[in-house]
């Protein structure tokens, strides 16, 4: 038997024994996807950890992914299989100085991005996706002055949509600023055929959606989707070549339901080295250690749930 075979039996094993659930972003690695319970974006996998009835959540993501679990789900075990696994985007913020960015401005309304700790979301009236960001913002009263963190690009979008009073906080997702409209149009010219899909995860797509308002619209023949919607247009649309924009690691599912279409990456350079931290082997002694617990402290975890919540409410899921 091979060592990534008896890697695999082990974790299947632990894996019902303690009753735990895998779940894995999109941009993880492929062994880790394979081995997971559920594949998704990060309010996908928030959904799995809010509705198992698992003692133990292995999660396959970065570490504001794991707080979002904790806090959506407190009386679940949630462990990371590498501590280390941050985000350069969320880290740009801290709560200190998001107290600070508030006291400058006290009437403001503070809206985050979810790639945020727990501690900055414990400050935060509405969080949002990349998705819903414009609904979100649409929804709060007009007379208010918006704080937008972390994604400046995020931001400058959502403000060029809207025209709303908005403070934006300078962070970006240096892993990401690659995927470039000038870049998506030389590739779309070399394949003329070809289904450009984008997937508005992460930062990685967040300077492509700036740059496309900045040059007029965002261009009819790109389809923004969700990881299913993706997964089912993959399966659907007629091309046989698509462009995705997005961290690479999406290409994986892709390729595995589709062995006949050819999935070409926008950026192959977009690959997010926090994702790939986390091994199948790093799964398997997460599982054996019980390592690496992330607990939100309640009062933090009662205080971030609501600005979940109150996205919710105008975007559900
Ligand atoms: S892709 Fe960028 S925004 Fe997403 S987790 Fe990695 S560093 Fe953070």
């Amino acid at each position: 038997m091979s060592n990534l075979n008896g890697v695999i039996e082990e974790i299947n094993r632990l894996r019902k024994e303690k009753n735990a659930v895998i779940l894995a972003h999109n941009y993880q690695l492929p062994d880790v996807q394979d081995i997971a319970d559920y594949v998704g974006d990060s309010l996908g996998l928030s959904q799995q950890a809010a509705k198992t009835e698992a003692d133990i959540i292995v999660f396959c993501g970065v570490h504001f992914m794991a707080e979002t679990a904790s806090i959506i789900s407190p009386d679940k075990k949630v462990l990371i299989p590498d501590h280390d696994a941050g985000c350069s985007l969320a880290d740009t913020i801290n709560l200190e100085k998001l107290k600070e960015w508030k006291e400058e401005h006290p009437e403001a309304v503070v809206v985050s991005y979810v790639n945020t700790s727990a501690n900055v979301k414990s400050e935060t009236d509405y969080c949002v996706t990349s998705s819903n960001a414009v609904q979100v913002v649409k929804a709060i009263p007009a007379d208010k002055k918006i704080l937008f963190l972390p994604d400046m690009f995020l931001g400058a979008y959502v403000k060029k949509v809207t025209g709303r009073d908005m403070e934006i906080w300078p962070g970006e997702c240096h892993v990401h600023a690659g995927i470039k409209v000038k870049d998506i149009k030389a590739m779309k010219k070399e394949h003329p055929k070809a289904d450009m899909i984008v997937h508005p995860e992460c930062g990685c797509t967040t300077t492509y959606l700036y740059q496309s308002v900045e040059n007029g619209n965002l261009p009819d023949d790109i389809k923004f989707l969700s990881t299913g919607g993706m997964i089912k247009h993959a399966i659907e649309s007629e091309a046989d070549e698509f462009i995705v924009a997005t961290e690479t690691g999406i290409l994986h599912r892709m390729k595995k339901d589709n062995p006949d279409k050819t999935f070409i990456p926008a950026n192959e350079n977009a690959v997010c080295e926090y994702m790939k931290m986390i091994t199948i082997e790093k799964v398997l002694k997460s599982l054996q250690e019980e390592v690496f617990e992330v607990k939100v402290p309640t009062g933090i975890a009662v205080k971030a749930k609501k600005s979940i919540d109150r996205m919710l409410e105008i975007s559900p899921i």
